[in-house]
């Protein structure tokens, strides 16, 4: 999962809700204000689904999933403007669900979560930092909670897509980057190389597919706790 940084809400959202004050996402919501959404969503959050980490190559292809981590920042209530709420929206993928007769179990995301609610909060740093990798590629959480997020509602491991595989492979790439680039240089060099790879992806936000992993090791690496 990423760490998602909303901006300001699209103009035509804000227009939309000041004009409607009971209007229900569900049923009322315009498209161009929804396309206004997802190209913004698509931006801030580098083409990549929130949840997978997969890239989406277009907006028009980025669903618009609600997420409110089961009370976030103390508030205890859902309510209906909160759909309305841009920085609750979350940019993912289809999760798989447009494969012809595809089994639950090889859905992924908002596609395999349905209504259940999540404890992760996706816009909250530590609570991603939860998120932890195995040496296979595959993702849990020592918080319980956090761990059936991950594995269970939002399926991330899912074999059928080969995610954890997938995962192991784009870190093995980096790490071997990281290896040539710094042949025969100093520790000080390598720890260099490490500490500009990390600000690239998570202060300067060039986040490229399933880069948490590649994050994750690099914090262990960097004791960043
Ligand atoms: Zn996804």
């Amino acid at each position: 999962m990423i760490v998602v940084k909303r901006g300001k809400e699209p103009n035509s959202l804000l227009k939309f809700r000041k004009q409607h004050l009971d209007a229900d996402y569900e049923t009322d919501m315009p498209t161009d204000v929804l396309k206004d959404i997802r190209e913004q969503m698509w931006e801030e959050q580098k083409c990549l689904c929130a949840y997978c980490m997969r890239k989406i190559d277009d907006p028009r292809v980025m669903r618009i999933e609600h997420c409110r981590p089961r009370h976030p920042q103390g508030e205890k209530e859902h309510d209906r403007k909160a759909t309305l709420d841009f920085k609750w929206m979350l940019g993912v993928c289809y999760g798989n669900s447009l494969e012809k007769g595809v089994k639950p179990e090889d859905k992924t995301c908002d596609a395999h979560r349905g209504n259940t609610e999540l404890t992760i909060n996706p816009f909250d740093e530590l609570s991603i930092r939860k998120i932890k990798y195995s040496a296979d590629g595959s993702i849990c959480s020592d918080d319980p909670e956090i761990n059936k997020d991950v594995t269970e509602t939002l399926n991330l491991n899912c074999q059928a897509l080969s995610l954890p595989q997938t995962r192991r492979s784009v870190l093995q790439k980096e790490q071997e980057r990281i290896l040539k680039k710094c042949k025969g240089k100093s520790q000080d060099a390598v720890i260099h190389e490490l500490e500009r790879t990390y600000s690239s992806l998570v202060q300067e936000r060039n986040l490229t597919p399933y880069c948490g992993i590649i994050i994750s090791w690099l914090e262990k690496k960097l004791k960043i706790s």
